[in-house]
This record gives C-alpha cells, sequence and structure tokens, in this order.
C-alpha cells in the first residue's frame, strides 16, 4: 500500500536525474508523453525534471529548470497542446547558449534529457550530445564547474521523442499529434462537406504542412477530396491545373454536387513554385465555373486533447525514451523513437534527422521520385491509392479486359467505424481497374434469402467514407447458418470472381466455413479476403481491426467526461464498464489512453485479493489528493470480466469499503462504443487494406485454378489454401495469412478470439503509470 502513486518518487539511490522538454511547434499527445516519461523515471528510480519552455528554458535555467514529482502531472492525458510551453531559441543554435545550458543543466545535476519536438528540435539535442565534452571542459577550465561536477557529467544522455503535427520525420511511420490533427481537419472538411453539397460549391481547404504532404494526403483519403496538393508529388505548372479540371469535371460529370480540394501549405508545382489556395480557387472559378470559397483551418489543427493513438503513441514512446536513455553509454548512438505500422521502434536519431533533411533537398533538387523513396512505404502507398481512386477515368489502360473482373463486398457481424470506408475505397478501386465493385446486402442472409447483391454505383457510395455503421447492412449470420449452398449459388449466378469480407468473428468463422466448403461448392473457389473489423479487437491475424480505433476514441472521450465529473464532486469514483466480448484489448487500452486506475479484463478474471488491493489504493490515493485530483479516479471493467462481480457489485463494494469517504458510481457508454463517424485512422487504413485486397485477389487466380483438376475436383494445397486469406497488421507488417493456419492454430474457439495476447506490454504500462500494485 506504501508504493501507491503519490508516494512513488524515488528515494536513496537515484539512478539518474533525466529532464524532459518539449520544443518546436506544440502537438496534442506532448503532455502524454511528458507525463510518461516523469512517471516511468520515478518508477525506475530517478529524479525528473522539466525544462520549460524548451531550449530557452535550458539557456535560461534558474525556475525554468524544475524537479517534478508523481502527481504534479495528474491529468495531464487529457490536456491538448504542452503544459510546460515550447519555444523556438535561437540562443541555442549558437554555442554561446549550448554552453549556459550545459551549466544550467549540471548545475541542477541532469544527467540525461529526453526531448520531445520535430527534426529542429532533435537536431539540437543530438548537437548538443556531440558537443558536450568540449562544453565541460571549456566549464572546468573557466571555474565555472568543480572537478566533481566535471567527473559525473562527463556524458550526456540524450533521446528524442517525436512531437510534431505535420508527421515530418523520416523513420517514423507517425509523430506524435499528427493523428490528432489529422483528426481535427477531418472534422472540420466533414462539417464543409454538408455546405459544399447543399450549395454546389467548390472549397479549397488549406491545411498545415510546410515540408510534408502527409495531413493532406491522409486528410484526401478519409474525406474523400476530389484533388490535393502535396509538396512531394507536384505536376508541371502547365499541367496541373488541366488535370485538376479534368477530375473535377469528371466528378460533377457523374453527378457529385461538391468539390473538395485539399492544399498542403508548403504545396509547390515541379518548378518549386508555390501553389496558393487562391491560385486553385482562380482556376476552379474561371475554367470550370464553379462557385468556390476558400478556408484555411489554421492553429485549430493544432488544438484540442490528443486522440488515443495520440496518446498510446505519445505514452509508450516516453516510456521507452527513459528505458533508452537508462540504457546508454558514450558509445551508443544517441536515440530517437518512433512507430512502424504497430510496433514503437528504436532508431538512431542522427540517421533519422539525416534522412529527413534529405526529403528536402530532395525536393530542392527537384528530384521528386527520391523524394517517394525516402518516405516511408505508408505514404507512398496511400499515395498511389488516393490517385488511382481519384483518377478521372474509369478503367486502367495497363489491366486489359479480359482482366475485368467481378468482385464482391460483405460486411459481417456487429457495424465497425471504417466499414463503409472499405466499401468505398473497393468500389472506387474496383472502378478504376475496370472491374465490377458488387455489394452483399445484409450479410449471408441477406444474399441467401433474399438474393440481395447488386452492383455499386459510384454516386451512391461518394459520401460514404465519412459514415458510421455499415450502409450495406451487416449481421452475424455465418454461411452454415444460412445457406451455404445457395451462397455458392449466387456468388455463381453473378460470375463473382473473388469475395471480399469485412467484419469480426463472425467474418472469420464464414471465411473459414467458406474455404472448407470448397471442394462441395464449384462458387467459392475465387480468392477471398477478410479484413477484420470489429471494435473488440479479437480477430486472429491482425493487431488491428477497423473500428477499434473509433470506439477506443469514443471511450477516450467519455472517460474524460466522466473524469471530469469525478474530479468536481472531489470523493468520487466512476466504474466504467466496456465492450469487448471475451477480449480486454479495449479495456486494455482505454485504461492506457484514459489514465484509469485500473482494467478488469476476461482474460485475467477478477481476482477477490486484486480488488481488495486496487480499493486500498484507491483509498489512499483519495487520501493523498486531499481534493486536489485535478483528474477524476476511473476503473475500467470490460463487461465479461467476470460473471459475479458485476459492474453494480463492484461499485456497491467500493462504496461500503471507502467507510463514507468516497462513493462510487457506475457508467455504461453501451453502443455508443460502435462510435458515431469513423475516425480518420479507421478510414484510411480501410483504404489502404481494401485496396491491398483487391490486389491480393486480383494475383490469385491461378493458384484457386490451379486447385481444380481435369474433371472439376476440388485438391487441397498450400497455393490454393493461401487464397482464402486474413490481411492483418502484425508488428511492423501488413500480411496476408491463410485462414485455415489462423483458424487452426491462432483461434481460441470458445472464447471467439485470439490466443495469443499483444497487449500485455500496455497493461504493464498502463499499471505502472498509475502505480497500480498487483498482487
Ligand atoms: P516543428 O516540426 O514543429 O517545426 P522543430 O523541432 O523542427 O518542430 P524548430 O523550430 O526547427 O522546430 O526547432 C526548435 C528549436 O530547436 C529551435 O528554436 C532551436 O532552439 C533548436 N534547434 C533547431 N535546430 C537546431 C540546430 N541546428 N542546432 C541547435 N539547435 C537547434
Amino acid at each position: 500500500i506504501a508504493t501507491a502513486n503519490n508516494s512513488n518518487t524515488a528515494t536513496n539511490d537515484v539512478q539518474q536525474c533525466i529532464a524532459v522538454m518539449t520544443s518546436g511547434g506544440d502537438a496534442p499527445g506532448m503532455n502524454a508523453n511528458v507525463r510518461a516519461i516523469i512517471r516511468t523515471a520515478i518508477h525506475k528510480n530517478c529524479k525528473a525534471y522539466v525544462i520549460h519552455e524548451g531550449y530557452s528554458g535550458l539557456v535560461n535555467g534558474g525556475d525554468f529548470i524544475k524537479e517534478i514529482h508523481w502527481s504534479d502531472v495528474n491529468g495531464w492525458l487529457s490536456d491538448g497542446g504542452t503544459n510546460i510551453g515550447t519555444a523556438r531559441c535561437m540562443e541555442f543554435k549558437e554555442r554561446e547558449g549550448r554552453l549556459t545550458a550545459c551549466h544550467n543543466m549540471i548545475n541542477a545535476g541532469i544527467t540525461a534529457l529526453i526531448v520531445c519536438g520535430g527534426d529542429g528540435s532533435l537536431t539540437g539535442a543530438d548537437l548538443f550530445r556531440a558537443e558536450w565534452p568540449s562544453l565541460i571542459k571549456e566549464l572546468l577550465d573557466t571555474g565555472k564547474i568543480t572537478q566533481d561536477q566535471f567527473d559525473k557529467h562527463q556524458f550526456l544522455n540524450i533521446c528524442g521523442t517525436v512531437g510534431s503535427i505535420d508527421n515530418d520525420m523520416s523513420s517514423t511511420d507517425v509523430t506524435i499529434g499528427s493523428y490528432s490533427s489529422l483528426d481535427r481537419i477531418c472534422k472540420a472538411i466533414d462539417y464543409i462537406d454538408a455546405t459544399a453539397n447543399s450549395h454546389q460549391r467548390a472549397f479549397v481547404i488549406e491545411v498545415m504542412g510546410r515540408h510534408c504532404g502527409w495531413l493532406a494526403l491522409m486528410a484526401g483519403i478519409a474525406t474523400s477530396a476530389d484533388y490535393i496538393f502535396i509538396p512531394e508529388s507536384p505536376s508541371k505548372q502547365s499541367e496541373w491545373s488541366e488535370h485538376m479540371c479534368k477530375v473535377i469535371s469528371k466528378h460533377r460529370e457523374r453527378g457529385k454536387r461538391k468539390t473538395i480540394v485539399i492544399v498542403a501549405e508548403g504545396a509547390i508545382d515541379s518548378s518549386l513554385n508555390p501553389i496558393s489556395c487562391n491560385d486553385v480557387k482562380d482556376i476552379l472559378v474561371e475554367k470550370l465555373g464553379l462557385d468556390t470559397r476558400v478556408t484555411t483551418l489554421g492553429h485549430v489543427q493544432r488544438g484540442g486533447p490528443a486522440v488515443a493513438f495520440d496518446r498510446y503513441l505519445a505514452t509508450m514512446q516516453g516510456v521507452y525514451a527513459v528505458d533508452a536513455v537508462l540504457n546508454g553509454n558514450p558509445d551508443t548512438p544517441s536515440p530517437m523513437i518512433g512507430i512502424s505500422e504497430n510496433k514503437i521502434i528504436k532508431r538512431n536519431l542522427v540517421d533519422a534527422v539525416k534522412l529527413t533533411k534529405s526529403v528536402a533537398e530532395a525536393i530542392n533538387a527537384k528530384d521528386f521520385d527520391k523524394v517517394m523513396e525516402l518516405r516511408d512505404t505508408e505514404f507512398s502507398e496511400h499515395l498511389k491509392y488516393f490517385k488511382a481512386i481519384n483518377s478521372a477515368d474509369f478503367k486502367d489502360p495497363s489491366l486489359s479486359s479480359e482482366n475485368h473482373k467481378n468482385f464482391a463486398i460483405i460486411n459481417v457481424g456487429a457495424p465497425a467505424g471504417g466499414m463503409n470506408s472499405a466499401t468505398y475505397a473497393f468500389a472506387n478501386y474496383c472502378l478504376s481497374r475496370g472491374h465490377t465493385p458488387y455489394a452483399i446486402y445484409n450479410g449471408f442472409s441477406g444474399l441467401s434469402r433474399h438474393e440481395s447483391i447488386r452492383s455499386l454505383d459510384w454516386l451512391e457510395i461518394e459520401n460514404w467514407n465519412s459514415l458510421g455503421g455499415s450502409e450495406i447492412g451487416t449481421n452475424r449470420d455465418t454461411p452454415l447458418e444460412t445457406d451455404i449452398g445457395l451462397i455458392s449459388y449466387y456468388l455463381t449466378k453473378y460470375k463473382i470472381d473473388g469475395l471480399l469480407i469485412v467484419g469480426g468473428f463472425e467474418a472469420l468463422e464464414s471465411l473459414h466455413q467458406l474455404e472448407n466448403s470448397r471442394s462441395s461448392y464449384p462458387g467459392l473457389r475465387i480468392p477471398m479476403v477478410l479484413i477484420p473489423a470489429t471494435i473488440s479487437n479479437n480477430v486472429p491475424g491482425t493487431e488491428y481491426s477497423l473500428g477499434s480505433d473509433t470506439c477506443l476514441n469514443q471511450l477516450v472521450e467519455y472517460c474524460d467526461i466522466i473524469s471530469q465529473s469525478a474530479s468536481a464532486t472531489r470523493n468520487r469514483c466512476f466504474v466504467v464498464e466496456v465492450q469487448g466480448g471475451n477480449c480486454g484489448y479495449i479495456a486494455t487500452y482505454a485504461q492506457l489512453c484514459a489514465g484509469a486506475e485500473c482494467s478488469y479484463v476476461p482474460e485475467e478474471g477478477i481476482d477477490l485479493k486484486q480488488l481488495n488491493l486496487d480499493i486500498q489504493t484507491l483509498k489512499i490515493n483519495f487520501h493523498n489528493d486531499n481534493g486536489r485530483n485535478k483528474s477524476g479516479r476511473i476503473l475500467i471493467k470490460s463487461e465479461l470480466a467476470s460473471k459475479a462481480l458485476t459492474t453494480d457489485v463492484i461499485g456497491d463494494i467500493i462504496s461500503s469499503e471507502s467507510n463514507g469517504r468516497f462513493d462510487s458510481r457506475t457508467a455504461i457508454p453501451g453502443h455508443v462504443q460502435q462510435g458515431g463517424i469513423p475516425s480518420p485512422i479507421d478510414r484510411t487504413r480501410a483504404t489502404r487494406l481494401a485496396i491491398k485486397a483487391i490486389e491480393f485477389m486480383e494475383s490469385n487466380f491461378d493458384n484457386i485454378s490451379k486447385a481444380e483438376n481435369e474433371i472439376g475436383e476440388f485438391i487441397r494445397s498450400p497455393e490454393a489454401d493461401s487464397t482464402a486469406a486474413v490481411l492483418g497488421i502484425q508488428k511492423n507488417n501488413v500480411l496476408f495469412t491463410p485462414v485455415s493456419k489462423i483458424w487452426d492454430h491462432e483461434t481460441h474457439k470458445e472464447n471467439r478470439m485470439r490466443k495469443i495476447i499483444f497487449w500485455d506490454e500496455a497493461r504493464e504500462v498502463a499499471d505502472m503509470l498509475v502505480g497500480r500494485v498487483k498482487v
């Protein structure tokens, strides 16, 4: 009990004195990063310091450098911006400024520095480290520090965590703040969409990104914009206006009432001339006669609380950064913490900065092929796909007409954010290739009972990207529960050459059934892909399911509101019940992203000793808070964590155990967790995965047709099995895995979830950062 969080402060035997600063432009998630660094440092028996106002705080010293304690960062997870301030500091760019900074750091006893900022800030940090030996020597020679101080501060350990809304840093897929910024942009464009549609207007929208078009590109995909301008992929001055007008007039001819063009702040043509929103507007007015307005989103893009993903990313990066400085030595290169797909990674900071700078150099040298090589795979894939689904013409000339196919999409299971985005991308990409996209309406029972299948029309789905739920309808019926023979019959009748299933565990079960029935039903001998989509994220074969991000955003927002209520009443905690079936993913990540006291999950059940310990910890925390805790206390419980210890029972136990010193309430967000408007992550990932699924189907006809012998029998083989696959994200890979392998080896059938849990680390971190004591 003594380790309840407020008293979790380093005592004797301090390992290191770790300071953290935020520098450059502010970004949502910076506070989550600082909180994680401070608490991890204290947890690891270090002293923690904050440097206020970036490098100028380091140069100014005094009160700008402060020791900070565990409870000082209560409630920071939900705060936007950076609570320790940030600045741009010219003095630090000069050696003199860095000498003063070095002196101030030594006087404060700081031995390691973690900088959360963009490439400029990280360049400064690395230079500081490289120069450190000469700086301390000069301080010793001029008598400003003692020999003792000199000996103790021989080496400066640094680490970078990348915070920047532009996502302009190489060697990491995403930077802290960029998805929150994208969220603000998409919400704004969703609102603009409605007015544009009402008046049949065109809107030219400027988004941030001076040297990087990531925000413009991802917003373009997520909001189904008609055209984008980004610095990485410019056209000739003589060509861009013509091409833009061709695409937009095609869209208008097909019946679209509105036009959205997104322009990155740093948009240029291939001769490096800037392209401004007004340039674009003038062309739309003059050449197409469109009633056109310009909207500059400006600093709204930096504002507000961080989305769940940024809280997760910032928190994990903070934990890894402390680990990196504790394990650093003069021979290890300065590290930078980033993420690749779903895996937190440590990269060489200098190499990452060099690579980032080389992007700007390649742009200046007009070597745009190199620019694309230097951007990560995810970026170039997204750009390729955006261009494909927004090409003016249907039918890709590189695909001959005999290769034009009929592909169908179906939703199975509960609705999840991103299902409609997948349908939108699927249909648009099919059309751009010359295929015919079909939708199967209302799941497998819709097909077998009502023959509800028809081709998708471009205009009909035009605004589906930003819609929640499932426009084509979804239910949990599997083929065997309906009529697998009829399903095969209709697939044959409509000459369906490939099937994309988007859904949760029932969708996996359905794919397994279809694949397993191929020998009896020739209509099922087609390539088939499952894109997991369920808020529970319980489908084996992937660490990410469409909808889980939207759900987490909803939960985090919900918990922020509840937490405010709990905090205002000073002596109340909330037990929040979350969905997730038998899977504790959502509960764990909600705990991590909302800073909840604990999460009870089905995989662990609720141990009475643990519950007792959690309540004792809660008592101590309420006592120590003394009414000053900025964030209210929340406990998260998965709906199926325990049969006996229901949410109400836990709430009652807490109330009665508190002896009147605090009370508890329960809160059940229920179906709110399925989300309203899908998050940008769910929309953009749905697009990328749907297009990858079509590419997979296109390239698997041979493998499946070879599985039939001369008399039409189906012979199973690894090649044939591989044509029915789950498309998932696993660590830093996007993978197609045969459903037979997943079903036979990776699925816990009774519990309807994956066998291997990948969120243990997130659980440990979530507990550690709230000082939870485990039995
Ligand atoms: P953003 O991506 O938001 O612009 P950034 O970290 O790249 O963030 P900068 O303004 O480039 O923002 O850098 C922030 C601060 O880092 C600068 O004001 C300066 O104090 C320090 N800094 C940047 N570059 C250097 C450098 N080459 N040497 C020393 N310090 C630097």
